[in-house]
């Protein structure tokens, strides 16, 4: 079983409209339901992003693509499967309201799987938005997976993966295979497997970086009562994006924590250090990048309790990329917003409103103090840790909810 507890060498994200099979998808991969987690910390990563991992194998007897599979014994010829990789699927929630922890588990993802289903026009309004968001982040590894092959005809199944194709024409996603699906019958997951290991391949990773692990979540495993004896240091949740994370490591988080000196409130990174890792799901003295990541740390629990430190960074002290409490942008406009209607333009931003901005994994309020052509400044409710150069997904607000609007580029 050995194989089983592989640590993930690439995330790949599932997006897509609700209700495309996403998470039936990744069931038939993994043999894992994502909306559901045992243990605390994977069920909680779950609620915003849901993880599972799974190791891709190859049948040595096989043809392709029928060599694909995730069984470890092949149900033809009997023989122990190759492992091939160990991936991890980050399982966007395809609720509207919940864009945002699209883009920042996006931050994340090496690679993406766009579901779409067979059985309804093109686009559907988060198939469009989820692209975009891909667009945006600039992730290009893509397979679309067209499911629910089993509810239509050959000729509706054809003019669908049509109506995909002419969709995805001028998007990052164009020229990506469209493989068709049943995820809940089963059918065509070797041919997925097939294309997830030509078209999303692991990243090269400089093992000599420093370690950088992007926050997703941040708790206090302890239960309620337990005295200071036996209380357990705060745990993050989260990914690493580059370099090799051990324990015993000094790492230091930005913002960090906010602090009140003299009437006045400022942001402090604070330092700690890592006393477990959890890496696909066991104990491990060292992780690298791919797969969610769980670390222990000397941290006050109440400094982790409820997703208080989500969106942060953590890495070797002193390595880390500068906090902003404001910052100057480049602002790419979308021609439209997305799902609207033909001719739903998006107007310029105006000094004074309020945007809802995503970087890396960290989502903010940003009040825009200047807007100029092409730029604008905004101020921060929350500040942000992030390099000079990193994307931002700029959200408005239109009517109820916050709406993808454009993309900026942090300049300074
Ligand atoms: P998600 O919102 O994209 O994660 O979608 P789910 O995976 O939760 O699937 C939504 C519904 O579609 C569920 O009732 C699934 O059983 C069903 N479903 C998923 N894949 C297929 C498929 O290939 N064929 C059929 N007929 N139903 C499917
Ligand atoms: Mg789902």
């Amino acid at each position: 079983m050995a194989d089983n507890h592989r640590q993930p060498e690439v995330n790949i994200g599932l997006v897509g409209h609700v209700d495309h099979g996403k998470t039936t998808l990744v069931r038939a991969l993994s043999g894992e339901w994502t909306d559901q987690h045992s243990e605390e910390m994977k069920r909680g990563i779950s609620i915003r992003l849901g993880y599972a991992d799974a190791t891709l194998r190859r049948c040595p007897d096989c043809e392709e693509p029928e060599c694909y599979t995730v069984a470890e014994e092949c149900p033809e010829h009997g023989t122990e499967t190759e492992v091939l990789r160990t991936v991890s699927f980050v399982d966007a929630p395809g609720h509207e309201t919940l864009m945002a922890t699209m883009l920042s588990g996006a931050a994340i993802m090496d690679g993406a799987v766009l579901v779409v289903s067979a059985n309804e026009p093109v686009p559907q309004p988060q198939t469009e938005e989820h692209l975009m968001a891909l667009d945006i982040i600039g992730i290009d590894n893509i397979v679309i997976a067209q499911n629910k092959v089993d509810l239509v005809d050959g000729e509706q199944a054809r003019q669908n993966y049509e109506e995909i194709q002419e969709f995805v024409e001028g998007t990052v996603a164009e020229g990506a295979p469209i493989v068709p699906i049943s995820a809940e019958q089963e059918i065509n997951i070797d041919l997925v497997i097939d294309a997830l290991e030509s078209e999303i391949p692991t990243p090269d990773r400089d093992p000599e970086a420093d370690p950088r692990m992007y926050v997703a979540r941040s708790f206090d495993i302890n239960r309620p009562g337990t005295t200071w004896d036996g209380l357990l240091g705060g745990v993050l949740g989260g990914s690493l994006v580059q370099g090799e994370l051990d324990v015993d490591e000094d790492i230091e988080l930005r913002p960090g924590r906010e602090v009140e000196e003299g009437g006045k409130t400022e942001w402090r990174s604070v330092t700690t250090t890592v006393r477990s890792l959890q890496a696909g799901g066991e104990d491990v003295d060292a992780a690298s990048p791919g797969g969610l990541l769980g670390v222990g740390t000397g941290l006050d629990p109440s400094l982790t309790k409820g997703d208080a430190l989500a969106g942060q960074v953590a890495g070797p002290p002193e390595t880390l990329p500068p906090t902003w409490d404001s910052f100057t942008m480049d602002v790419d406009l979308l021609e439209r917003l997305v799902g609207a209607e033909e001719g739903d333009t998006i107007d310029e931003i105006t000094t004074g409103e309020p945007l809802m901005l995503t970087v890396g994994t960290a989502t903010t309020v940003g009040s825009v103090t200047s807007a100029r052509d092409g730029e604008c400044d905004v101020q921060l409710k929350r500040p942000v840790c992030a390099p000079e150069g990193s994307k931002i997904a700029i959200n408005r607000r239109v009517g109820a909810r916050w709406r993808l609007i454009g993309v900026g580029t942090l300049t300074e």
